[in-house]
């Protein structure tokens, strides 16, 4: 939004609770990284048993994108229309796929997005190639990927943000290392918000980033319709600032808690919460880390190269969404010691993560008033979910265990491996707790009915004239891809709006 907003000249305020990701060789270590946690928040929450939660969250310049594994996906068109799930119906959004498509390729042009067009069986068609060329497959993957598709599947290259040049190394900004899902990139090549946005917008006069900066409550005028101040906690101190427009980008979870905080007369429930939908309707995606081991090992460096949506909507024994089958970065054994998974037999963490294919399953959870964002009376942020519509999720599981039952005899040890390798294929399964909150949305939906919707279809609160939330608030349904290009996408589609109202 920064970003999209600078050239017009507005004066621009951007206040971010965090700080720079500091630059030092522990950026791309897996002991502090993943066993430490040294980037992630030490804020506490609670879930709704009144338990401490410690949320798997980063609070910096360019907030989790410095972390994440820049996946860059648009949803699929049937994504946001109505769609019937095993576990009830996925609504649909007030705008179509059509209303966002140009904005999704300005997304996948400024995040330098690599892919190839048409592998994927459930694109949604688009009205650009991507940018840069698909990110090659290794060995291993590239066998994995021929493998899916002599089984009849379409496997494709997940799109990426990475800015590599695999056809001019000695140019390329990327190295393409093992360390980039879940860590912050030490050489500036990943296509994250702080690199590619943020500074990009403060190198204009008219932008102003303050760091530290805790937006603590919204306060309104008299009549409740528009926000007149925003009061910050900075430096242990208080203060206050206005704008003619304000903007909460807080992440899903912190712009509720934001707008719950903000409570006052005339918004009793909580700012621009009339309808009693802000905090509720939390989604997270259901999200499994799936390891498959084998005899052989896996050598793959970057193993996010591969994805599978042949059962985005269902198969012939399920006429029901699944969801998506893509990888994680390639697990090691420090990763594995912060979440140790039952130890396969025969196998050490170190020969574990030696030998497995690192699959992450995302199928999509369902709107749920009761999954909701609230505060208790200390302020703390309280999360409460109870999972759903698990059956498309443990099906596709299903299906990637009979997948890698048919993998090809392994090359590398003849047939004797082969054998071994397909008689000890383990599945060690690793469902998301609720702490992992890297995919959370949907607490603020948008929609055309004040009554079921806090923000109209340009992502502005209803009941609040100045205020928007563009974040991954508003999803209304959360789809079963990574969320992250569509807040992006969207971030330019309200940015185009107001810039529209501002003149
Ligand atoms: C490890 C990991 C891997 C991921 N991999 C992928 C992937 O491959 N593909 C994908 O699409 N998505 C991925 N995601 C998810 C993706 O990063 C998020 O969907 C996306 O960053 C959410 O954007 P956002 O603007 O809603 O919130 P955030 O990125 O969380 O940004 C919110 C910002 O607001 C700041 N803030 C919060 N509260 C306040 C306050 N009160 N005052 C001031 N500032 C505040 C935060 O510090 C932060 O900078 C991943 C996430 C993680 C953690
Ligand atoms: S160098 Fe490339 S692979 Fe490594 S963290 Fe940066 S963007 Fe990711």
């Amino acid at each position: 939004m920064a970003y999209k907003l600078a050239p017009s000249g507005k004066r621009i305020l951007v206040l971010e609770r965090g700080d720079f990701v500091p630059r030092e060789k522990d950026n791309w270590d897996p002991k502090a990284v993943n066993l430490e946690g040294k980037y992630q928040t030490k804020e506490k929450w609670r879930d709704k048993n009144g338990e401490e939660l410690h949320p798997h969250t980063n609070y910096y310049v360019g907030g989790n994108t410095k972390f994440y594994g820049a996946a860059l996906f648009r949803l699929r068109k049937e994504d946001f229309g109505e769609l019937h799930h095993h576990g009830g119906v996925s609504p649909a959004w007030p705008i179509s796929y059509d209303d966002i498509e140009p904005y999704y390729t300005q997304a996948e042009q400024l995040y330098h997005v690599h892919g190839e067009r048409g592998e994927d069986p459930t694109d949604p068609g688009a009205s650009a190639p991507y940018p840069h060329p698909a990110v090659s497959h290794e060995p291993r993957i590239q066998h994995l990927s021929d493998d899916f598709a002599r089984l009849g599947l379409k496997p494709f290259h997940t799109p990426l943000g990475v800015q590599l040049n695999e056809q001019d190394p000695r140019k390329s900004l990327c190295i393409r290392c093992n360390t980039c899902d879940g860590f912050p990139c030490l050489v500036y090549a990943k296509s994250d918000s702080q690199v590619l946005c943020v500074d990009r917008a403060v190198e204009y006069p008219n932008v102003t980033l303050l760091t530290n900066a805790y937006a603590e409550r919204l306060e309104t005028d008299a009549s409740g319709r528009r926000v007149t101040k925003v009061i910050v906690q900075r430096n242990g101190s208080r203060e206050e600032y206005r704008g003619e427009i304000v903007v909460s980008s807080c992440g899903a979870i912190n712009s509720a808690a934001l707008l719950l905080r903000s409570a006052s007369d005339k918004h009793p429930r909580g700012l621009a919460n009339g309808s009693d939908v802000v905090g509720r309707h939390y989604m997270g995606h259901i999200n499994s880390i799936l390891m498959a081991i084998s005899k052989c090992p896996n050598p793959t460096v970057f193993q996010k190269t591969l994805s599978v949506n042949d059962f985005y909507f269902g198969s012939r024994d399920l006429d029901f969404p699944m969801g998506h089958i893509s990888f994680v970065g390639k697990l090691d054994a420090q990763t594995l010691r912060a979440g140790a998974p039952a130890i396969a037999p025969g196998f050490t963490l170190e020969l574990m993560a030696n030998h497995s294919l690192d699959f992450w399953l995302t199928s999509e959870d369902l709107p749920d008033p009761e999954n909701r964002v609230t505060l208790n009376s200390k302020g703390e942020i309280v999360l409460s979910y109870k999972l759903n519509n698990e059956e498309g999720h443990k099906r596709l599981i299903s299906k990637l265990e009979s997948l890698m039952k048919q993998q090809t005899k392994c090359e590398m040890h003849g047939h004797e491996c082969h054998v071994g390798l397909f008689s000890r294929n383990i599945f060690v399964g690793q469902r998301i707790p609720l702490a992992g909150v890297a995919h959370q949305n949907g607490t603020i939906r948008f929609g055309d009915d004040p009554k079921t919707s806090a923000l109209n279809a340009n992502c502005r609160a209803h009941e609040v004239e100045n205020l928007y939330v563009v974040d991954a608030s508003f999803f209304p349904s959360s789809g079963a891809v990574n969320p992250g290009l569509t807040i992006m996408a969207n971030a330019l589609r309200v940015g185009d709006h107001l810039i529209e109202q501002l003149g």
